[in-house]
């Protein structure tokens, strides 16, 4: 197997030009003026720091982070810390005008945000990664904060991390504020549900497609692409949908029987495997050719630029539920519309976390937590009022979902933009 054709490719499109085509193409036709579209399109605020950490060999080295509020016309703006070498400003710009698109297609009051780390947390310990995320929350406290923007984890992040933003934000503030990041550890205030939110509302946006092209769930087949947080979740409540799994993958490969995975044995698997399928019993396919495969839904959950110009033509899926943000490069997008596939778009169809995210902020606020049912219930209930929003709008204009979702999120964020007078931050 070539390296290609298992890990494909990262970033071959620029990530920032590629949102804005799709914000293009809604901006036209919600017709969306000049003044409106030169507010919306930029950031309002990016910070760049250098950050200095004194690693174990007693050496200090000096991180690069981002933090982008791409707008904070909705509410304070929300978005993911990313850790990774990968990360550089216009993939974060990218991530942050999506957290804005997301946040208000499934209306919640917030606007977007996104951060990065350039680092390799894999390589460094928990005493370095503590004091990279504390130095950082130092250099950031000017710009987080309850009521201005809102952390969360994303890749290469987790409950970890966050709990050491909220103990640093709240010894910098002289007050104790759990509602400065979501995705915390549920004794330190997190909510019930946040685990499986993503994957959830995966689940609740691949119904709600079948639904609408009338294909039972019973007897339909789905590929999910990716085994992390979104993929595995994603995966295990669709096949409590009726529906069959095919395959799954990982960054190892991916894995195909054709009587159906079952899911929760492969996350068992996963979890007492160091955390890969790397060795899975499943007979071997690439996940080029996973992406390829002739089933009903296709989930692709794991990271950006997944399904390209270059693949777009052979895919067999009659739905796309986006778990990861931006695995459809914008050069595919017409190649799937001609097709006919119908693409329930990133900021939709992964909503649920940050929905869920909402929720624990509001947990936070009230001091007064949820049971998961009543956290499933309200964030299936935002997810499917969105979807249906969504799709009567891509009925109205007569467009694909993606640009629908776009059309109904930039309408919002453009009429209070209006109402408020480009006060923004
Ligand atoms: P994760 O780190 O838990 O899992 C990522 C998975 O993708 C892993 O199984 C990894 O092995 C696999 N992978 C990585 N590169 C791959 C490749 N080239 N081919 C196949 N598999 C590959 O991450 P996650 O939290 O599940 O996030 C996945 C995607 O979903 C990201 O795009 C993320 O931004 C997006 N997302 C996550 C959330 C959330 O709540 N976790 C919410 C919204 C969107």
């Amino acid at each position: 197997m070539s390296q290609r054709d298992n890990v494909i490719k990262h970033g071959s499109e620029n990530p920032f030009e590629s949102m804005k085509q799709r914000f293009d193409q809604a901006a036209k036709i919600i017709g969306l003026d000049e003044s409106d579209y030169n507010v919306l399109i930029a950031p309002q605020k990016t910070v760049i720091v250098n950050i200095p950490v004194t690693m174990d060999d007693g050496k200090v080295k000096v991180f690069e982070g981002f933090r982008v509020v791409h707008n904070a016309n909705l509410g304070p703006s929300k978005g993911g810390i990313r850790y990774s070498m990968d990360v550089h400003l216009d993939e974060v710009k990218a991530l942050a005008a999506w957290m804005t698109w997301k946040c208000a297609v499934v209306g919640i009051p917030y606007g977007g945000g996104k951060g990065g780390i350039k680092c390799d947390p894999k390589s460094m310990s928990k005493g370095e990664l503590e004091r990279l995320t504390r130095s950082y929350t130092d250099m950031m406290v000017d710009v987080f904060g309850p009521d201005k923007d809102i952390p969360a984890p994303d890749m290469g992040t987790g409950p970890q991390e966050m709990a050491w933003i909220m103990d640093e934000y709240s010894k910098l503030v002289g007050r104790s504020s759990p509602a400065v990041v979501t995705g915390k550890p549920i004794v330190l205030g997190g909510s019930l549900g946040r685990v499986e939110a993503t994957g959830r509302g995966v689940m609740v946006s691949t119904r709600a497609a079948l639904g609408k092209l009338g294909i039972s769930p019973i007897g339909a087949t789905c590929a999910v692409q990716g085994f992390g947080n979104v993929g595995s979740i994603s995966a295990k409540l669709i096949a409590q949908q009726g529906l069959k799994i095919v395959a799954i993958s990982d960054v190892s490969g991916a894995y195909y029987s054709a009587e159906g995975i079952n899911v929760e044995e492969a996350i068992a698997y996963r979890d007492s495997n160091n955390g890969t399928l790397e060795g899975y019993k499943l007979g071997k396919i690439t996940n080029a050719e996973l992406l390829e495969l002739d089933v009903t839904v296709l989930v692709p959950a794991a990271m950006e630029d997944q399904i390209t110009e270059e693949n777009a033509s052979r895919i067999k899926a009659k739905i796309i539920v986006e778990g990861a943000n931006g695995p459809t490069s914008a050069s595919a997008d017409h190649i799937l519309n001609e097709k006919g596939i119908m693409v329930v778009p990133d900021i939709l169809a992964n909503a649920g976390g940050v929905t869920v995210s909402y929720f624990e902020w509001v947990q936070n606020r009230l001091g007064y937590y949820w049971t998961e049912e009543r956290v499933y219930r309200r964030a299936d209930r935002v997810m499917k009022t969105a979807f249906e929003g969504v799709y009567a709008a891509s009925l109205k204009y007569n467009i694909p979902m993606r640009i629908a979702a776009y059309a109904v999120s930039i309408a919002r964020v453009a009429e209070v933009e209006k109402l408020r007078g480009k006060f923004g931050l």
